[in-house]
């Protein structure tokens, strides 16, 4: 006899009626692997109370969208702000729920306190999910190794107008991962007035808010009469929308610990 197909993993969307919400729903309606398990958005959105499906014309799914999570699921995923992360990941650990968080701009001190609740559930944290911005990643550290102090770093980023944060989370990992292999976290952001001239070791960061844009990152490596860029671009959130799915599954019956996309890629995902 064949086996029986193994339960869907249940997910809630916390965020479900953002940009990305939407996006990561229409790929859990086409996944038989994974079933929406509940649709949360701020209390005062217009969407409270409309069946998710139908809100990303799909037809019923069968979730309306609440304003908290009101039964427990396998793992949630998050794609919200800041402060709306804070305590739904409070909720998350006290009910031993895995989470998932794609959401970027936390400062230091709740980063904190999100990393803390590792120690408690299985925690996965991704300042962007596309599998070719984790290998720009990687390939941005070998260049920075390779290179050292002979080139000037600069990140370039642009990203919709509705962006709420600045650089963009992908771009201060960019950042971090080219710091970690010179040797120097001399960041700056932008430029203006006297500035002088270049300090070496230094890595620019700018952030361009333009249109609709999804997501670019460029990582210039200027030289002397030379200049190697590296560049990623979204065209969609289908590969940040794709991966937050890939991590949920992921992280479905782990235990507590945080987890990155590092241990998602070499897991195969
Ligand atoms: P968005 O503004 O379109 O969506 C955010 C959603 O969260 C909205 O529907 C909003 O109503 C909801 N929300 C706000 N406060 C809430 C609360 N207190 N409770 C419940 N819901 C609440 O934004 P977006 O473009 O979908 O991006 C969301 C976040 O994800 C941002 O931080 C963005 O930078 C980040 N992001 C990360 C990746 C990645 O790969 N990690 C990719 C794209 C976007």
């Amino acid at each position: 006899m064949a086996d029986a197909p193994a339960k869907p993993i249940s997910i809630a969307m916390h965020g479900a009626a953002g940009r990305m919400g939407q996006r990561i729903m229409h790929f859990m309606a086409s996944d038989p692997a994974v079933v929406l398990g509940a649709a949360i958005d701020r209390p005062d959105s217009l969407h409270i109370g409309q069946d998710a499906g139908v809100l990303i014309g799909l037809g019923p799914m069968g979730e309306p969208l609440r304003a908290d999570l009101h039964k427990t699921v396998d793992v949630v995923i998050d794609f919200t702000a800041p402060d709306a992360t804070m305590p739904i990941a409070r909720r998350c650990a006290e009910g031993k729920i895995p989470l998932v968080v794609g959401t970027t701009g936390f400062e230091p001190e709740q980063r904190r306190e999100l990393e803390s609740f590792a120690a408690t559930i299985p925690l996965f944290i991704a300042s962007n999910f596309s599998k070719a911005v984790n290998l720009l990643f990687h390939l941005a550290g070998e260049a920075a190794k390779s290179l050292g102090n002979s080139a000037d770093v600069e990140i370039v980023e642009r990203h919709h107008r509705f962006k709420k944060d600045a650089p963009s989370g992908t771009a201060l990992t960019l950042a971090h991962v080219v710091a970690k292999a010179i040797g120097s976290a001399d960041f700056v952001h932008g430029r203006s007035g006297q500035t002088g001239e270049r300090p070496t070791g230094q890595i620019g960061v700018h952030a361009l808010r333009t249109g609709d844009n999804p997501g670019e990152h460029t990582v210039v490596f200027g030289l002397m009469g030379e200049c190697l860029e590296l560049s990623h671009r979204a065209l969609n959130r289908d590969g940040f929308a794709r991966g937050a799915i890939d991590a949920a599954k992921f992280l479905a019956g782990k235990p507590p610990g945080l987890y990155t996309m590092a241990d998602l890629l070499a897991a195969g995902g």
